[in-house]
């Protein structure tokens, strides 16, 4: 890759590849650096999991009224499209990493006349985001368990209620937005369940109170969704788990136990609890396909590591947003800044960017605190019976991967999958992965080798007939086509 803008004549071709918050703010910070854009976004809209939309037929029925800051996002996306030298590339997958080579896809999902393209770009921002993470529990693949995640979507992108009577349960301070949007959908949220307790509630928050006075913004959302919760009538319980779903064909009730601090239900404490959907999330976890791809180092946590200047530890490719941790919105666009101006060859303590790097101090430490608050305990595995589903694509039990892992005592993570089939299916491990690496991870008293299930050598799914290269078409932007 080539060096710093300052140094050339030619603009530095940044590519940036996701569309949410924080490729939002990296194309633009680098095209205000001098670069030459290209921002690549799999979906056909920017804004990523945040900033969902309506469908453009039913604008009129007000985009913003779930979203916060839904006018930043109006401004971000006006200037991104208007900038004479970002080309944005919708509906866009990157599919491998072999840099300095980016192989993209574009077409809508799983079309069969999607075009191939390569492109080379002197420096890349990965922003990839997250998604939510769910702990299995008996019942979880009965049809009305939903990720907090996926209730969030039909409520913003469809203003579709998943239930008339929900549950929302598992931890963090997702839980609330969740609970607030099916609110306004339609749904009587019965009860909002957090497997923390309050002391670990504390030893997050409390600490150096000084911090959450800088972000006001955050403390004033904190507040309307404690309205909310007040206004609806929603108890908020913590130091309880939904540990089991049933009903005949779809959920009609769960049984929700208290925990302890590690999250081991605590026998005599079961209650059963009436509902028709539940919404189970445990946090976030990193799209790191990407990243690994390109060779970024990652921290204990499985985060992408970066510097000051949003670097990683590979050359010429800086991260921002959720892929370098959990910090929400703000910390996704303050660093995204950060990367874009950077990898368009700025310095990290350059004046136009002063203003990001604060607020990348400031919401830094809500990553730490929501991990220190929030983060999973290991006691979930507890609440797993031995026929409980893990690996729902294939089917792979709780008691199958135990029982495996006992009787191999590999390490090796491949052979585990082969064994046990465990993460092999159309998802590829991004729901079932970590959970079932855990699983076996306890069995053998240590962690598993050859790397984390995040590592996929194919970042999207592609065609047989893609992979071939057998088209002949060329890329409409790039202009390009794979030889
Ligand atoms: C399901 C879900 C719902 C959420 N809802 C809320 C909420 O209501 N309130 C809240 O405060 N926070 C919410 N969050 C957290 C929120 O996502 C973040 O705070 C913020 O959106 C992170 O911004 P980001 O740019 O890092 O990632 P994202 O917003 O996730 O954007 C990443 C983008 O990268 C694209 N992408 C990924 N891989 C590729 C690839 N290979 N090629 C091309 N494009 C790719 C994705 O399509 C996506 O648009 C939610 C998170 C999730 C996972």
């Amino acid at each position: 890759m080539s060096s710093t803008q300052t140094e050339q004549s030619t603009p530095r071709h940044v590519a940036v590849v996701g569309g949410g918050p924080a490729g939002l703010a990296a194309a633009l910070a680098a095209a205000e650096a001098g670069a030459r854009v290209t921002l690549i976004e799999s979906s056909l809209e920017l804004g990523g999991q945040y900033w969902r939309h309506l469908p453009k037929e039913r604008d009129g029925e007000g985009q913003a009224a779930m979203h916060h800051g839904w006018s930043t996002f109006l401004d971000l996306d006006r200037r991104v499209r208007s900038h004479a030298r970002i080309t944005l590339l919708s509906e866009t997958s990157v599919w491998a990493v072999g840099l300095p080579a980016l192989e993209l896809l574009t077409g809508t999902s799983d079309a069969a006349d999607r075009v191939r393209s390569t492109l080379e770009p002197d420096a890349v921002v990965v922003a990839t985001g997250a998604h939510d993470r769910t702990l299995p529990f008996p019942g979880w693949d009965l049809p009305g368990v939903y990720t907090g995640g996926a209730a969030q979507a039909f409520a913003k992108s469809e203003r579709i209620a998943v239930g008339d009577t929900v549950v929302v349960a598992g931890a963090g301070p997702f839980l609330l937005p969740v609970a607030a949007s099916l609110a306004q959908v339609g749904s009587k949220v019965v009860e909002v369940v957090e497997a923390n307790r309050i002391p670990r509630l504390a030893s997050g928050w409390l600490p150096k109170p000084w911090q959450l006075a800088g972000a006001p913004g955050k403390v004033q959302e904190l507040f309307g969704y404690v309205a909310g919760q007040l206004r609806h009538r929603i108890p908020y319980r913590v130091g309880e788990a939904v540990v089991e779903a049933h009903g005949e064909g779809r959920v009609e009730r769960v049984t929700i136990m208290s925990v302890d601090a590690q999250w081991r239900p605590i026998a005599g404490s079961e209650r059963e609890v009436a509902c028709d959907a539940v919404c189970v999330t445990h946090g976030f976890t990193p799209r790191l396909e990407v990243a690994i791809a390109a060779g970024c180092a990652l921290d204990d946590s499985r985060f992408v590591v970066i510097d000051e200047s949003c670097a990683t530890s590979t050359s010429d490719v800086y991260a921002a947003g959720e892929v370098t941790g959990i910090g929400g919105v703000d910390l996704s666009l303050a660093e995204g800044r950060v990367a874009g101006h950077c990898a368009a060859g700025g310095a990290s303590s350059d004046p136009q960017i002063s203003t990001a790097q604060r607020k990348r101090a400031i919401f830094g430490s809500f990553a730490a605190r929501i991990e220190a608050a929030h983060g999973v305990r290991p006691g979930w595995q507890a609440w797993l019976r031995d026929d409980t589903i893990v690996c729902r694509c294939e089917e792979v039990t709780a008691g199958q991967l135990r029982r495996k892992a006992a009787a191999t005592r590999s390490h090796s993570l491949r052979s585990q999958k082969l064994s046990t089939r465990a993460g092999l299916g159309i998802c590829q491990a991004r729901i079932c992965g970590r959970s079932a690496e855990e699983l076996i991870e306890t069995v053998l008293g240590r962690g598993l080798d050859e790397g984390i299930v995040d590592r996929r050598p194919i970042q999207t799914p592609i065609r047989l007939a893609e992979l071939a290269g057998t088209s002949e078409e060329q890329h409409p932007l790039t202009g390009r086509q794979h030889p």
